[in-house]
């Protein structure tokens, strides 16, 4: 058994039976074998506690420690980058425009089909290991670049590979309804059909996948189509998500309601009336600003969603096209920048809130006994120098299990 005590911590962090944060000026953290054995003021985790009870002792210096991100919304498995196409959506042309013309989504289908495993995972390792160094110790990944029952199924593995060969932990969501495969461009409905008739149930043979998640949106999967899938994932044992109303309300936000999703993400052209119905349901809002700011949008009404009482989460959306970052500092920024979300809602849905949206809020997302000692340092007093010190990441070290899995190169001082 080895013990760590870490000290002299600006400790601030969510807690689960509270909707706000907790901060301690002169904190520390006692963990156990990778887990919080006792957290708060100084004074109180050291009482009682024998010098000889402690194998290492970090001295933070009175640096700010924050949970360890997790990034609840993220599609960082494929093979390609699509720089090009970003240059045509700065020259004007639209991103469902693109994805019209077989461009988009369909571009990374085809190299993700034609591409090794090793490749595939290259990248996506590389995406892994840039989101630990800027703090994230957990995050979803999305299947929805292979899009026939094989290529999907090769996907959802490669993801869980990656868990293994990487120290954040990795949890996968079916997507084979993220876009219609061009094989099926002159029937959608037939796709749908392969989908829920043989897709779902092979996927959930093989992968048990915990989540599916629909891309619900003109142009792509209409509502009816969208609840035929989600009504196929759930009797195969999968718990819902929904893109919803990211460009236009088609009625997504509700859909997810209706279907008591977990999440319902985007939501950028939702209605107060279907917001209103996800907070009936208890679905959770994930907000994906970095890909307002890609598109060049405005930014989720997260204010409204805040005040009508929905949970809010942030993520990063990180894919080749409408998002491309890895960066949950980034997000947190964004969100309180130009969202109107405070530093403690920001942080809440860059951690807890993004654990409930995922499933895993019982070992993660905040720092609370008997949870992972997951958790990042920051080059700061407070989580609000994230947003101050923008453009880089005030994150010096990261934590997963109480061990050092990332560090700033200009980390002196600690340790
Ligand atoms: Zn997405």
């Amino acid at each position: 058994m080895t013990t760590k005590l870490f000290r002299d911590a600006r400790i601030h962090t969510p807690v689960s039976d509270k909707s706000r944060c907790v901060s301690w000026e002169r904190g520390a953290l006692l963990v156990k074998d990778g887990l919080i054995e006792s957290v708060g003021r100084e004074d109180d985790v050291l009482q009682g506690l024998h010098p000889s009870q402690i194998d290492q002792e970090i001295d933070l210096g009175g640096r700010c420690v924050v949970p360890g991100f997790v990034d609840p919304h993220t599609h960082m498995c494929f093979s390609e980058l699509r720089e090009r196409e970003f240059a045509l959506r700065l020259s004007g042309v639209s991103y469902l425009e693109i994805l019209r013309s077989g461009g988009g989504i369909l571009s990374s289908v085809r190299s993700v089909r034609s591409a090794s495993e090793e490749t595939i995972l290259g990248r996506t390792l590389k995406n892994v290991h840039i989101a630990l160094s800027l703090g994230t110790t957990t995050v979803e990944i999305k299947s929805g670049y292979g899009l026939d029952t094989a290529s999907e199924i090769r996907m959802l593995r490669l993801i869980e590979r990656l868990g293994r060969k990487t120290p954040v932990t990795v949890v996968p969501t079916f997507m084979g309804a993220h876009a219609v495969p061009s094989e099926f461009s002159d029937d959608p409905e037939g796709y749908v059909d392969l989908l829920v008739k043989e897709m779902i149930p092979a996927v959930s043979a093989e992968c048990n996948p915990p989540f599916c998640d629909v891309f619900c949106e003109e142009g792509v999967f209409s509502v009816s189509q969208a609840r035929r899938v989600l009504e196929a994932a759930r009797e195969h044992g999968m718990k819902l998500k929904v893109h919803a109303d990211e460009v236009t309300d088609t009625g997504g936000a509700a859909l997810a309601a209706e279907m008591g999703a977990v999440s319902a993400e985007h939501l950028l052209a939702a209605r107060e009336e279907n917001l209103a119905k996800m907070v009936s349901a208890g679905v959770i809002a994930v907000l994906l600003p970095a890909t307002a700011y890609s598109l060049r949008k405005p930014y989720a009404d997260a204010r409204k969603m805040l005040d009508l009482g929905l949970t809010v989460a942030l993520a990063t959306d990180c894919n080749p096209g409408s998002s491309f970052t890895q960066s949950v500092p980034f997000v947190f920024g964004l969100a309180v920048m130009k969202m109107g979300m405070t530093v403690d809602e920001a942080l809440s849905g860059c951690t807890l809130n993004a654990a409930r949206a995922i499933g895993v809020d019982k070992i993660c997302g905040s720092l609370e006994k008997n949870k992972l000692a997951d958790l990042i340092v920051l080059d700061g007093d407070t989580p609000a120098i994230m947003a101050y010190n923008c453009g880089v990441a005030p994150v010096l070290s990261v934590y997963k299990r109480g061990e050092c899995v990332a560090k700033r190169p200009d980390d002196r001082g600690i340790n």
